[in-house]
């Protein structure tokens, strides 16, 4: 019998995870009991997926520098990267803008669930603005000196720290291009052959995804608040979502069509498997070991581009983030009677590429982020209470965005430096059904 393709398989997954959960919350203890038991299967799944996420950062990434000529390929690399992630979270910034300022998500909110929603979490609000304002007290530079690990071991401790061990193993990997290549020889060997090893994990890990997906999507809807608040905040829902959409099915599509010469179909079937893992754990960091996969074996980006772009990208290029936030920071505003000036919305443009490359890949980080977003074109940050009800759902939709960004660049990236590889459809399609 023909296999049914990983994405299928993931669908069914969420799909019986949603079918679950909402069966269960209509018992009593019902909640409780997808908590007790199956909760714990897509925590397994998450972690299993964050436990390989450093190993592969650090043999794919001294692999892929290694294989550069030289250290002006690696400039060469990283200014088309960093250049690349700046116009998408500015062009996804300004979609965002647009479309919140046409729609007016905010006049769609009643007086009453103004105050409901400003009263029943104005405690999580406050939460969120003390970490943020603890965040910002730092100091400018703070920023460059978290990327410099003073311990490689610390380090590597936390996935949190991805940038500081991303910063190590560049220099390794700048090292061994320095070295004589019968020194080098060896240690790329030794990377090379752990990385096959860490790649044949993530295979296996993904024969568990329907499953951890099943369990994180029944959690998810047993644990969600009413229905009522969604309907309250739905403008608002709405135009994120369309927003993000606009992103994912036709800008990176189009863009990986126009700079990478490949079709969008291609590009979204190759895909689909990291965006539905993203989709599911609410986290980039997470999914990065599925994102690598896809791109690397489905997509045909070679490793010298992908095992740089994505790591990076995972941590600093959240377009979906970025236009979250955006769409978020309008929306409070007109909801709490603030009006934004021209001058307002170019401070969100700004306020909003950093903080979303400032964000960190895990659930919720978009959220923290938005408070210095809204400080800055003077809203009152406890207006976060207003939509942190919708926030987890709209999460999951920004992270399969963020994850769908980074893909797209390295695509384009690949083919300006001859890294696409260009597999025979024939070949493609093999390669594709004997993964799957
Ligand atoms: N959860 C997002 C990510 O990991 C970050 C965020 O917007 O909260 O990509």
């Amino acid at each position: 019998m023909k296999k049914l393709a990983l994405h299928w398989q993931i669908i069914i997954g969420m799909a019986a995870g949603i079918a679950v959960g909402s069966i269960a919350v209509r018992f009593e203890e019902g909640t409780q009991w997808v908590v007790n038991w199956l909760k714990p299967w897509g925590t397994i799944f998450i972690n299993m997926l964050k436990l390989i996420a450093i190993p592969l950062i650090i043999t794919s990434l001294i692999k892929g520098i290694a294989d550069l000529k030289d250290i002006t390929q690696l400039s060469k690399l990283g200014i088309r990267t960093f250049s690349l992630y700046i116009i998408t979270t500015v062009t996804a910034v300004t979609i965002g803008l647009v479309l919140v300022n046409t729609v007016k998500p905010g006049k769609f909110v009643s007086e009453k669930t103004r105050t409901d929603m400003l009263s029943s979490f104005s405690d999580k609000a406050t939460e969120k603005v003390t970490a943020a304002n603890a965040a910002q007290s730092k100091g400018p530079l703070q920023p460059l000196v978290d990327v410099v690990p003073d311990n490689f071991f610390g380090a590597a401790s936390s996935n949190g720290n991805m940038l500081q061990v991303i910063f190590f193993v560049i220099f390794f990997g700048i090292g061994l291009i320095l070295i004589p290549p019968d020194k080098a020889q060896p240690v790329k060997a030794f990377f090379e052959g752990s990385n096959e090893v860490i790649l044949k994990i993530i295979d296996i890990i993904m024969l568990f995804a329907p499953i951890g997906v099943f369990g994180l999507l029944a959690a998810l809807v047993a644990e969600s608040p009413s229905a009522d608040i969604f309907v309250a905040l739905g403008a608002y829902a709405l135009t994120v979502v369309v927003g993000l959409g606009l992103l994912v099915l036709f800008f990176y599509p189009l863009l990986v069509k126009f700079f990478a010469g490949k079709q969008p179909l291609f590009f979204l079937k190759g895909i689909a498997p990291a965006q539905l893992v993203a989709f599911s754990t609410s986290s980039s960091a997470a999914t990065l070991p599925v994102t690598i996969e896809r791109v690397e074996e489905h997509l045909g980006v070679e490793k010298e581009v992908s095992s740089f772009v994505l790591p990076i990208g995972a941590t600093v290029n959240m377009d979906g983030t970025s236009l979250y936030q955006a769409v978020a920071a309008v929306f409070i505003a007109q909801v709490l009677g603030n009006d934004l000036t021209l001058a307002d919305q170019l401070t969100i443009i700004l306020t909003a590429t950093l903080a979303s490359i400032g964000a960190a890949a895990v659930p919720g980080a978009g959220l923290l982020m938005l408070i210095v977003v809204l400080e800055a074109i003077g809203v009152n940050p406890a207006g976060v209470a207003l939509i942190i009800a919708v926030d987890r759902p709209l999460d999951m939709c920004r992270t399969v965005a963020n994850v769908t960004s980074d893909a797209s660049v390295s695509m384009i990236i690949a083919k300006q430096l001859g890294k696409l590889r260009s597999p025979h459809p024939q070949e493609w399609d093999d390669n594709y059904k004997k993964k799957n």
